[in-house]
């Protein structure tokens, strides 16, 4: 038999066997015995063995070994009930005792903008101009011919003396490449000479309103251009070529790789980006699975089509789509019912998409009647309340059906609503690393009252309300054991609420791994296939170093990835260090 035939056949025993979730492996020897000459089950490809491993199934929620053929598994048990599906070319991973945990599913990434910044340079601990010139120079070696050096987030306030820079300092390292770097804050960059004249900037043009371009003594801009100036400047930097969405693609693929994400969520990609993934997919070179949601206001190009949700391959799927609904806590444009705390001048904004509501809910009818998913960003209260309205006429416009809606990010839920979440059957699509950043400041911003609501993933889950864990990269970093850690100890990273930030609001490792899996992979259409380590289900799967099961909360953001599988191909081993 060959392998193939084996997988297809297995593949039909386990889809046949499938109601108890696991089959004990003396089982699907009979099947196999029952079913060909063969006596013993085909060999597997791999084995992962010696592990503790969370399977995320209820019915058998912890095993030692799995088994895998192609890119399935195959068996889940004992060493021993698994050790029946070795045979003589069968790899063994031998995981040392060390916790395994399925694939992690980030359900909100930005991924090629998040590949982007990996491949820009990054100047927050250049800790003199000196050493910023040093690292500019050497990137600009390597840059290819026609780009432009981006990136930046340099920061003045470390160096000693504190100093401005200005382009004289970069501009005889530079040549002739465009070089536009902004401050760590974002309201500030540094352009080279080269990039001022490119961007027709001279002693003569006007600070725009709400900006401004810094002049030197002579009367000349000195490369520094302040909040609404930077326009002037980003708006003649060349779209991404197709070269450079394919190089930061590859970055993003391989930092996801290192950290255990198996599949992600890609919110808002531009249409080359996809184009970008369906090339690396024909290369063989996704090793994260994606399932891509462009732009709502662009939704009919994937309707005309008769692009339905989660269509595609295990490796690239798309039919979704996000809309926005209002801005965020940071910048006071999410829209709550009742002014900011600190601002109350406002109650934020409803983004354009939303105006009028009319256009919005038409939009939105018609895109779930294509059979398209709706995720939309929703994060003050009322902004969240009214995208609810908005569903709510959906399912009266169309039917009940299983479409899961979901809200991006979900912040500051209005007590009301909760129970309209969950009647909705609406996802809560969550980044828990916000909720320990945000904190430090949120209180301030909204109050005490509105905070006790504020990244709710308790009352979320008390509520029967499904989550989906992600992270927002490259607003937040993709690191799912920061996010883990975030959810379970709420701890600000000013390290101010060591019992965490709302305390009540934490949740447990296990329901945030869920949440971070099992849920992300509902969010996705894909719970049959992903999320939980099963027979039947795709092998994608992450040895860590450490249990965080049993370990201190406080430990799991030093915990790493030692091993990433996908589809049962070693996608990442670190330098494994000795079992423990
Ligand atoms: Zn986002």
């Amino acid at each position: 038999m060959t392998r193939r035939a084996a997988v297809i056949l297995f593949g039909v025993f386990l889809s046949a066997a499938l109601l108890p979730a696991v089959l004990p492996p003396a089982d699907l020897v009979d099947l196999a015995a029952a079913a060909t000459p063969a006596a013993a089950p085909p060999a597997a490809d791999l084995i992962v063995t010696n592990a503790r491993v969370f399977t995320g199934e209820r019915s058998r929620p912890e095993c030692a070994a799995v088994a895998i053929i192609g890119d399935r598994i195959v068996a889940t048990g004992t060493k021993a009930e698994v050790d029946v599906w070795r045979g003589p070319a069968t790899r063994i991973i031998d995981a040392g005792g060390r916790r395994v945990v399925p694939g992690f599913n980030d359900a909100h990434v930005h991924f090629v903008a998040g590949g982007m910044d990996l491949d820009n340079i990054d100047l927050k601990d250049a800790a003199s101009p000196e050493e910023m010139v040093r690292r500019i120079a050497s990137r600009v070696r390597t840059l290819p011919r026609g780009e432009w050096l981006l990136g930046g987030n340099w920061d003045d306030q470390q160096w000693n003396p504190v100093r401005m820079p200005d382009r004289t300092l970069i501009d005889p390292v530079t040549g002739d490449v465009p070089v536009f770097l902004s401050r760590y804050d974002g309201h500030m960059a540094l352009a080279n000479s080269v990039a001022i004249r490119l961007a027709g900037v001279t002693a003569k043009t006007p600070d725009p309103p709400g900006g401004v371009i810094v002049h030197d003594a002579a009367g000349e801009p000195n490369g520094l251009f302040k909040d609404a100036a930077l326009s002037l400047v980003a708006k003649v930097i060349p779209p991404f070529s197709h070269e450079q969405r394919l190089r930061a693609a590859r970055r993003a693929l391989g930092h996801a790789a290192s950290l255990g994400v198996t599949s992600v969520q890609d919110m808002n990609p531009e249409y080359g980006d996809i184009a970008a993934y369906t090339e690396l997919f024909e290369r063989g070179e996704l090793t994260t699975r994606i399932y891509a949601a462009p732009a709502q206001a662009d939704w009919q190009d994937q309707a005309k089509i008769g692009l339905r949700h989660a269509f595609g391959s295990p490796w690239l799927r798309l039919g979704a789509i996000k809309g926005y609904a209002d801005g965020s806590l940071g910048s006071t444009t999410a829209y709550f019912f009742e002014p900011y705390t600190d601002t109350p001048g406002t109650r934020g904004l409803l983004s354009d998409e939303m105006q009028p509501l009319e256009a919005e809910r038409e939009r939105m009818i018609k895109a779930d009647a294509a059979g398209l998913q709706l995720c939309v960003h929703a994060i003050g209260d009322r902004g969240i309340s009214m995208i609810l309205d908005l569903f709510a006429d959906v399912v009266k416009a169309n039917g009940e059906r299983d479409r899961r809606f979901r809200i991006e990010h979900a912040q500051h839920m209005a007590a009301k609503d909760f129970n309209r979440f969950a009647s909705l059957h609406v996802i809560a699509s969550m980044q828990p690393y916000h909720a320990i950043d945000d904190g430090r400041w949120a209180a301030k911003r909204i109050g005490p009252d509105r905070i006790k609501r504020t990244y709710a993933f308790r009352t979320f889950l008390d509520h029967g309300v499904r989550l989906a864990f992600g992270t927002d990269w490259s607003v937040a970093p993709l690191d799912p054991m920061q996010s883990i850690y975030a959810a379970a100890t709420r701890a600000t990273l000013d390290g101010k609420n060591p019992g965490g930030w709302v305390p009540e609001q934490k949740i447990t490792v296990k329901e945030a791994v869920e949440a971070y899996t099992l849920g992300s992979a509902y969010a996705e259409f894909q719970e049959k296939d992903k999320g939980s380590i099963a027979p039947g289900k795709l092998a994608d799967m992450v040895i860590l170093s450490d249990d965080i099961f049993s370990i201190d909360p406080r430990a799991i953001r030093d915990v790493k990835v030692v091993t990433t599988l996908v589809g049962g191909r070693v996608v990442y081993e670190s330098g494994a260090p000795a079992a423990r």
